[in-house]
């Protein structure tokens, strides 16, 4: 029997599903000092301000530079000539620290080839949609944890231009700026990318057009992810906004947003990919999504989130929303977290009380209710079927223990929590 599901505790909180895409904005609740939020939609701005100085370098590839935290580098992933790269497209241009690529670097494995999907020809087209523009669709059946493509991002680059040093005064006029700036440090980053990463970059929509960013900036803006293991700084995690990178896919950026997501997003540290996985079994044709947003947020948060990409998202779970739904959402990350340690207590001996018949009850509620808000496709919902499965096994319900455990294993395979 797989015990992961119950013991796990260090992936509790940031799971992959949860990484939504980035905004140059601070997080709720993530206090930092100097981090100020980029606004968006139209905004006007005083030009006429002293400039902040900053360095530029090239990554030496053989050794280190010496570098400060006013000094960016500018990486290619994995180095020009390497195997692990098939052809001048995949590689990613990276802007970044010395102390943050040295810490990268030393992944096991890296640099690896990509990993490749089964069969010859893509698992995926690039095509207009009626109303959403570009988007992804299956070229054929796809089942649920199949890889559908891997692809090292066209560009990586600090989520701020707040994560230098700059010493710049906490005034909305700098903004302006600071996205100057920010749009400087990109330029000489897009220089080095092969031709037709630059073409595909380009190509990528902008929805940052009046805020004053620069047309590249605008488009990382508009389609930066986050990953949660990219970041500066020493600790384990990032501690706050400006520690982290926005990543800038190619077929990754085309993919488009519903709250009902077909795919899974992860990263592979040692081939410096994306990952994207069938979240359930895809029929040939179909639209793949993802969700830019936090899942487990009420139907108004989730609207507030995705605004600054122009969308205005009109999937079931969406439309159907109602206060219990909303509700229901705003306290899963909570709920399934307690449950994971109430599994865990249980297998440790400490808790065998757990779950009593109420609990088995409300644990059946909250499953279908998961299913129905489509939660069910996320890392958290296998501590659900964890404490359903050990109440029908404490019961004896065994066909019914054993169906539950098929579904925790299917989770583990595509949701692995990184
Ligand atoms: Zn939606």
């Amino acid at each position: 029997m797989r015990r992961g599901f119950l013991l796990d505790k260090s992936k509790v909180k940031k799971s992959a599903e949860q990484e939504t895409k980035q905004e140059s904005k601070p997080e709720i609740n993530d206090v930092d000092p100097i981090v100020r939020p980029l606004r968006y939609g139209k905004v006007d701005y005083d030009n006429d301000l002293p400039r902040p100085k900053y360095n530029i370098a090239i990554d030496p590839v053989q050794g280190t530079i010496k570098s400060d935290r006013k000094t960016l580098i500018l990486v290619t992933v994995p180095p020009r000539g390497s195997a692990a790269a098939l052809n001048e497209d995949e590689h990613t241009e990276w802007i970044t620290f010395e102390e943050t690529k040295s810490r990268i670097f030393k992944t096991p494995g890296l640099p690896k080839p990509l990993p490749k999907p089964k069969g010859d020809t893509p698992l995926y087209e690039v095509k207009m949609t009626p109303n959403m523009g570009m988007g992804v669709f299956a070229t054929r059946d796809i089942s649920l944890g199949e890889l559908v493509f891997a692809e090292r991002p066209l560009l990586v680059a600090p989520i701020n231009v707040n994560v230098l040093e700059l010493s710049t005064p906490p005034d909305e006029r700098y903004q302006k700026i600071l996205l100057d700036e920010y749009e400087k440090i990109f330029e000489p980053a897009f220089d080095r990318m092969s031709k037709g990463n630059q073409t595909a970059y380009k190509a990528l929509m902008n929805s940052h057009t009046e805020d004053g960013s620069g047309l590249l900036t605008g488009i990382a803006r508009t389609n930066g992810y986050g990953v949660s293991a990219l970041y500066d700084g020493p600790g384990p995690k990032a501690t706050h906004h400006a520690q982290r990178y926005t990543v800038i896919g190619h077929v990754a950026s085309r993919i488009n947003h519903s709250c009902i997501a077909n795919v899974d997003r992860s990263f592979d540290m040692a081939a410096f990919a994306f990952v994207f996985k069938a979240a359930v079994d895809i029929k040939a044709g179909e639209q793949l999504f993802i969700s830019y947003c936090e899942a487990a947020a009420s139907v108004a948060d989730r609207q507030r989130e995705l605004a600054p990409y122009g969308i205005v998202c009109k999937c079931r779970v969406c439309t159907n929303a109602t206060p219990e739904s909303d509700k229901f959402r705003q306290e899963y990350d909570r709920r399934t977290r307690e449950y994971q340690v109430r599994n865990a207590a249980l297998m440790s001996g400490a808790d065998a009380s757990w779950p009593n018949d109420k609990e088995l009850n409300e644990l059946q509620q909250v499953r279908e209710m998961a299913i129905k808000e489509h939660l069910h496709n996320r890392t958290a919902y296998r501590y659900i079927l964890g404490a359903l499965f050990m109440g029908y096994a404490q019961r004896k319900m065994f066909a019914a223990a054993q169906e539950v455990m098929k579904l925790i294993e299917q989770n583990e395979a595509v949701f692995v929590g990184t």
